[in-house]
């Protein structure tokens, strides 16, 4: 058990890559807040954990909103008294070209992403700093890759501001012996990108045999093959690594 007694908020962690990790963390001992937006989610993944025997609550939360988040994080700590790992996870994507891209789109991905991971970790710093120990993990997407991408100028940059967010995040808490790093995936196979395949019309097999087609290693991402990273970066076994960012994606 490499998390034992540790305390995890994974934000967004009803469904897809958040619940693998959220998943994975509690295999390896740790006590999991399960936050996400939608309640009906976040039971669901504590409700499991809990018959399993394991310590979980579900928090229903929007990251985006700070009163939520403080207030999460007060039950979070009061419940179990620490907090030690953030997984930063939830995120949206509104894909639209640019010309058509409204002010909402823009505002909506961004806050989510990056509002929602400085708020986050906002609050978690405060407990994290007293104990002098902590583990912030960032999910974004690999930025370069991004970038070329259609329709994703909210997404892209709000990605690429989460890496410039990790780096200096590291340097501010690494003095407190927190460790800050950043975890970029690309087509992972979820509800996320099931949705997104339907938005552009497109039947999702094509888009796995498209997708797949661009990937070295010839398969697509599960939500696990994150999970793993995840947790090599929230255990000690990676405690001299601050500020970097891994990508899956079956390449380089
Ligand atoms: P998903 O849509 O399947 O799950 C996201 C979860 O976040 C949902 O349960 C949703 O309810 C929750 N959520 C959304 N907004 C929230 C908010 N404001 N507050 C709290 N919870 C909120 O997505 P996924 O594919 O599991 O992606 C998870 C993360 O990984 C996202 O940040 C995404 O950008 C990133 N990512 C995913 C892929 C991929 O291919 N799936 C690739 C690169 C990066």
């Amino acid at each position: 058990m490499r998390l034992l007694d540790k305390v995890a908020l994974v934000t967004g962690a009803g469904r897809g890559i958040g619940k693998a990790i959220a998943l994975r963390l509690s295999d390896e001992g740790a006590k999991v807040i399960v936050n996400d937006l939608e309640p009906a989610y976040a039971e669901n993944v504590a409700d499991r954990l809990k018959q399993l025997g394991r310590q979980a609550i579900a928090a229903k939360a929007d990251v985006c909103e700070w009163p939520e988040v403080k207030s999460m994080f007060e039950q979070a700590a009061h419940e179990f008294g620490r907090i030690d790992i953030l997984i930063n996870n939830a995120g949206i994507r509104r894909d639209v070209a640019f010309h058509e891209m409204s002010e909402e789109d823009w505002d909506s991905v961004v806050a989510v992403q990056l509002k929602g991971s400085f708020n986050c970790a906002r609050a978690a710093q405060k407990y994290m700093v007293k104990q002098a120990y902590g583990k912030i993990v960032n999910i974004a997407s690999p930025v370069p890759v991004a970038l070329a991408k259609q329709g994703q100028v909210n997404y892209s940059a709000a990605n690429a501001g989460l890496e410039g967010f990790t780096k200096s995040l590291a340097v501010e808490l690494g003095a407190y012996n927190v460790n800050v790093n950043c975890i970029a995936p690309d087509f992972i196979d979820t509800e996320m990108t099931r949705n997104a395949a339907r938005r552009e019309g497109m039947y999702l097999d094509d888009l796995k045999r498209f997708a797949v087609a661009e990937i070295p290693l010839r398969r697509l991402g599960t939500p696990g093959d994150v999970a793993n990273v995840a947790l090599f970066l929230v255990s000690d076994e990676s405690s001299f690594i601050s500020g970097q960012t891994i990508c899956i994606r079956g390449g380089p």
